[in-house]
């Protein structure tokens, strides 16, 4: 992956035609693998994918660590969806391993399920409670809300402040450095509350893990004669000399405009690798710390890779403000921002703003593939009408 731009140059030159790149993608993630593989394998089109990475996969890479062990450098990537076509999508690509993730949280001096169900409630209280009963109890604890606005609304509406303060507040205050009220409903509605004794950290009807990695099936998804793939590059470096028609962009929409409205917040991590030379570290894929550290969980591939080996490899995650940006930051002031590169983005017809980053939205893997597929069918559609007329 070591050859320098005068190379794919002289690739461009060598295409039949000699035009050059029908698509410059910026990124190599799932945003930008699906619509590279869409591109060049349902449409013929001759692609070019850079990433200033040494790798492709985006946040999803995955590699094997010193010991061996295979880790997401970037942290735990669970795949999970509810949608059919997303997933037979990416089965062309991949076998899959079934994984349903489970996750305890640290409370009181407690491990009990997260999210929160009728055992979390048992454990935490030393109570004996059926479904019914916990139902109520949920019931005579939450503090009703007129209008459910924030992540604080949406919690404390449904069990109450005590629960709240214990499993919620210190983990939000954590990850984002805001407190729940100043952040929009949906982020902690990602996690339900159940009064039953269901433990999987994720309800969706296919829940599985790729079976020799994320790495693997974008490798895969790229291996196509029409792609060309480019490493440590920024496409800053390269897009005034290489020939390309139209863009696809999936990094931060802000940076693409020069942040000429101002930097959008991202949220950070720093990710802490540590390998164990035992053969487990922990009882689940994931324990959630919500009151103590300065890191909010602690993962371990091997439940989630089912990976078997003599040592294991866990990751800490400590949220900060400055580094890669991970996480748009759901709140108004930040979406009213947001538009305002969105209207720029829609008078640049040129290029297609795809991805968590570029639209700036809180997506989890399989809405990312979901919106890529709409946003190829999009383009496929404009080019079947051209070349109509
Ligand atoms: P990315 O994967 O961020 O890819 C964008 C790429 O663009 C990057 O590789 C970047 O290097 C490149 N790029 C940016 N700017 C430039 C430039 N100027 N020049 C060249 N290249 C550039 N989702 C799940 O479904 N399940 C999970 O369990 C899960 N866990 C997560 C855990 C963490 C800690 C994080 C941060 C995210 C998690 N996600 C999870 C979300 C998942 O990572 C994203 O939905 C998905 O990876 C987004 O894909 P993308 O292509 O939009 O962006
Ligand atoms: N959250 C929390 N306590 C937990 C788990 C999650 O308060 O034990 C909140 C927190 O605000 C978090 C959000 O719910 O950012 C979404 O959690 P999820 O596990 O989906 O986060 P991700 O895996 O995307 O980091």
């Amino acid at each position: 992956m070591d050859r320098n731009s005068q190379d794919y140059v002289r690739d461009a030159a060598a295409t039949p035609g000699g035009g050059g790149f029908d698509y410059l993608i910026v990124g190599a993630g799932f945003a930008g693998s699906v619509l590279a593989e869409r591109l060049a394998n349902d449409m013929g089109q001759r692609v070019l994918v850079v990433d200033k990475r040494p790798h492709i996969g985006g946040n999803a890479y995955d590699r094997y660590d010193d010991a061996g062990v295979l880790i997401h450098p970037y942290g735990p990537h669970i795949f999970h969806t509810n949608s059919e076509d997303v997933f037979d999508y990416l089965s062309r690509f991949t076998q899959w391993r079934p994984y349903q993730h489970r996750v305890l949280a640290s409370v009181d001096g407690q491990l009990v399920p997260m999210p929160i169900n009728l055992d979390t409630i048992n454990k935490l209280y030393g109570l004996s409670l059926t479904s019914f009963e916990v139902e109520k109890f949920f019931e005579s604890v939450a503090e009703k809300k007129d209008e459910i606005k924030t992540s604080e609304d949406v919690v404390v509406s449904k069990i109450g402040r005590e629960l709240y303060n214990k499993f919620f507040r210190g983990y939000t205050r954590k990850q984002w450095a805001l407190d729940p009220s100043e952040l929009d409903s949906s982020v902690t509605a990602r996690v339900p509350t159940r009064t039953n004794r269901d433990d999987r950290y994720f309800a969706d009807k296919f829940q599985a893990m790729p079976l020799h990695g994320y790495t693997r099936m974008f490798e895969r998804m790229l291996d196509h004669p029409n792609i060309k793939v480019m490493l440590n590059t920024d496409y800053r470096e390269i897009e005034e000399i290489m020939p390309w028609r139209r863009m696809v962009y999936t990094g931060p929409i802000d940076a693409f405009f020069d942040h000429k409205y101002g930097k959008l917040p991202y949220r950070s991590l720093r990710f802490e690798h540590t390998t164990i030379h035992q053969e487990k570290f922990q009882d689940v894929g994931t324990v959630n710390y919500p009151n103590d550290y300065a890191y909010t969980r602690i993962s371990e591939f091997k439940h989630i890779t089912g990976q078997t080996h003599a040592s294991t490899s866990v990751v800490r995650e400590y949220p900060c403000a400055e580094g890669d940006p991970y996480y748009p930051v759901p709140r108004p002031e930040n979406a009213a921002l947001y538009k305002r590169y969105e209207a720029e983005a829609e008078a640049t017809p040129h290029v297609v703003f795809v991805g968590r980053l570029a639209t700036y939205r809180y997506y989890n893997m399989d809405q990312v593939v979901g919106q890529s597929l709409a946003a190829y069918r999009k383009l496929r559609t404009a080019h079947d009408a051209q070349s109509a007329t």
